[in-house]
């Protein structure tokens, strides 16, 4: 199936704190963080770990962004030269794609000698791109229509939204443990 070029979006990161947008930027790219994600044991790509983000995101603030876009006309030969070169719509697809394979466990920050808050630095970002229209993703959909309909994401009717208690439910107790 073709994919259909779309164009591409502005993208408003102006809820990025200054501190957050010095944490963009203060990534030095050593790999700390790559050695103890746990998402990346199981899907080895260098665009979801938090370097391969944080290098992204840059590359798309500075396409969208730069200074040097007000200074030279769009397209021309003075535009390629100096300014930063623009990202596809696909591209930051695929970059909102791979921030959502996270399990936001912040074991990246606390490896992280820059003391980047990955994290919350992510979210801030998944707030951008979703306002952008780069989402909810295709995967999100169906927990976004459950939710509207029946106020959970598992696609169960109102009167099953406990159901996954069960499992939890001890022989001849409450569902919650009391012993410390
Ligand atoms: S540990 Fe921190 S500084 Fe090092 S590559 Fe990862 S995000 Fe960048
Ligand atoms: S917060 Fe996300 S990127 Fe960081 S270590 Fe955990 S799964 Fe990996």
């Amino acid at each position: 199936m073709s994919e259909e070029k779309k164009e591409t979006q502005k993208i408003d990161f102006s809820n990025l704190s200054r501190l957050q947008l010095m944490e963009a930027d203060a990534c030095t790219r050593c790999g700390e963080c790559v050695k103890w994600c746990p998402v990346y044991v199981f899907d080895k790509k260098e665009d979801i770990t938090p370097r391969g983000k944080l290098r992204k995101l840059r590359k798309i603030i500075n396409a969208q962004n730069s200074l040097l876009l007000k200074i030279f006309k769009p397209g021309s030969f003075l535009a390629k030269l100096f300014c930063p070169q623009p990202v596809s719509d696909a591209y930051i697809r695929n970059f909102a794609r791979d921030l959502y394979e996270c399990s936001t466990c912040r074991q990246c920050h606390f490896v992280c000698p820059s003391n980047i808050d990955t994290v919350e630095l992510y979210e801030a970002i998944r707030r951008s791109i979703i306002n952008a229209g780069y989402g909810p993703l295709d995967t999100q959909l169906g927990l976004v229509t459950s939710t509207k309909s029946y106020d959970n994401p598992w696609q169960q009717p109102r009167s099953h939204r406990a159901k996954w208690t069960r499992t939890a439910k001890k022989p001849g107790g409450s569902t919650r443990s009391r012993s410390c």
